[in-house]
């Protein structure tokens, strides 16, 4: 068993610190400069198209120069919020749906605001809702970008490391081997940490068997070990290798999984399974969705439906209202309804495959 040395030298981790202090404050000064001045402009051109309800004559107003400096005060703001957010909150899933939402709640504005207040989907009025669109889609790109990021890079990082190594009971600080091999999906000894020197004289490998399934292996076993240090000789024949391979009635069996689950040769058995794992749930997700899309946006337009009236009733506006969320609006609100519900099932296969170990 190798140690690789500590990655860093005491100041540079003091100028890492301090640096990662630096950016904390930044990214917790946008996010919060970013929420006041995204509520304040929303609060103004909310208020806006409540004054200017109804009103087409005062279209020439000077609301028209604020509503555009609300529009870019609150596109800023929801941006420096989103980056923010993003930076302290990284990898949290609520922080994706909340950007996601606010983005939509303001892009969806020319839709449901004549709903509330049937006179506002004109004049002055109509350009404070458009102004609201605008900021919502900017914020949008960034929210959807966001995502798919985290996305994309956990999915990078579990194919990569599987699980974190400090939570490796025998994992930390260990090599791979120089003469690593990496079978996909393959046995123990066809694993980067099988060691050279007691495979040649370890019984599970010369009896062509997996240590995962016998429950005893090198890294908990030291049987295993002591063999290969005496050099004590493992007949070739697979059969007769088999005999050799130690029993350890001292634990349970119960016991004995749990330390395979902090192993370093069975989380990268896990990885193995995750790569298989990944490219199913993805052509299963696709397929489940293409399959369903039909379905899914009869779903949404009932719970569209549904919202509107429930508004309609709310503002007792009776059945007066005439405008529809138009069908694409639905379709993009669906599609990024899937992309969060993906973001989970990726989520799931991790929580199955590195924390509970199937
Ligand atoms: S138990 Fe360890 S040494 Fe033996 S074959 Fe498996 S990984 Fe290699
Ligand atoms: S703990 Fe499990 S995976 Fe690790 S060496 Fe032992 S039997 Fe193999």
């Amino acid at each position: 068993m190798s140690y690789t040395p500590k990655p860093k030298s005491h100041t540079e981790q003091q100028v890492t610190e301090g640096l990662l202090g630096v950016l904390e404050s930044i990214a917790k000064l946008l996010m919060w400069a970013g929420l006041a001045a995204s509520l304040i402009s929303l609060s103004f051109l909310v208020y806006y198209v409540v004054l200017f309800s109804g009103t087409a004559a005062a279209d020439k107003t000077a609301a028209q120069g604020y509503i555009e400096l609300f529009r870019k005060v609150l596109t800023g703001g929801l941006l420096a919020f989103y980056i923010g957010s993003a930076y302290l909150f990284w990898g949290e899933g609520w922080m994706e749906i909340v950007q996601i939402l606010s983005a939509l709640a303001c892009y969806t504005a020319p839709i449901y605001f004549p709903m509330i207040l049937p006179s506002s989907d004109t004049g002055v009025a109509l350009v404070a809702t458009i102004g609201m669109q605008h900021a919502g889609l900017g914020a949008g790109i960034v929210a959807a970008g966001v995502l798919l990021m985290d996305v994309i890079l956990k999915v990078q990082t579990r194919l990569k490391q599987g699980i974190k190594a400090d939570q490796l009971k025998y994992g930390k600080g260990i090599k791979e081997e120089t003469d690593r091999k990496n079978v996909f999906m393959g046995k123990c000894w066809q694993l980067p940490y099988c060691r050279k020197f007691v495979r040649e004289r370890c019984p599970i490998y010369h009896a062509k068997r997996t240590c995962w399934k016998e429950k005893v292996g090198c890294m908990c076993e030291e049987e295993v070990i002591k063999g290969a240090m005496e050099n004590r000789a493992i007949p070739k024949d697979a059969v007769a290798a088999a005999r050799y391979i130690p029993q350890n009635n001292k634990i349970t069996l119960l016991q004995k999984m749990e330390r395979c689950r902090q192993c370093v040769i069975y989380n990268e058995h896990q990885k193995h399974k995750y790569r298989a794992a990944l490219p199913c749930v993805l052509i299963g997700f696709i397929a489940i969705i293409g399959l369903l899309w039909v379905p899914l946006n009869l779903v949404m337009h009932g719970v569209v439906g549904e919202i509107q009236k429930g508004i309609e009733k709310a503002t007792m506006a009776g059945n007066s209202s005439t405008v529809q969320v138009p069908d694409w609006a639905q379709q993009v609100m669906l599609g990024c309804i899937c992309l969060i519900f993906f973001a989970y099932a990726l989520k799931l296969l991790e929580f199955l495959i590195f924390k509970l170990k199937v």
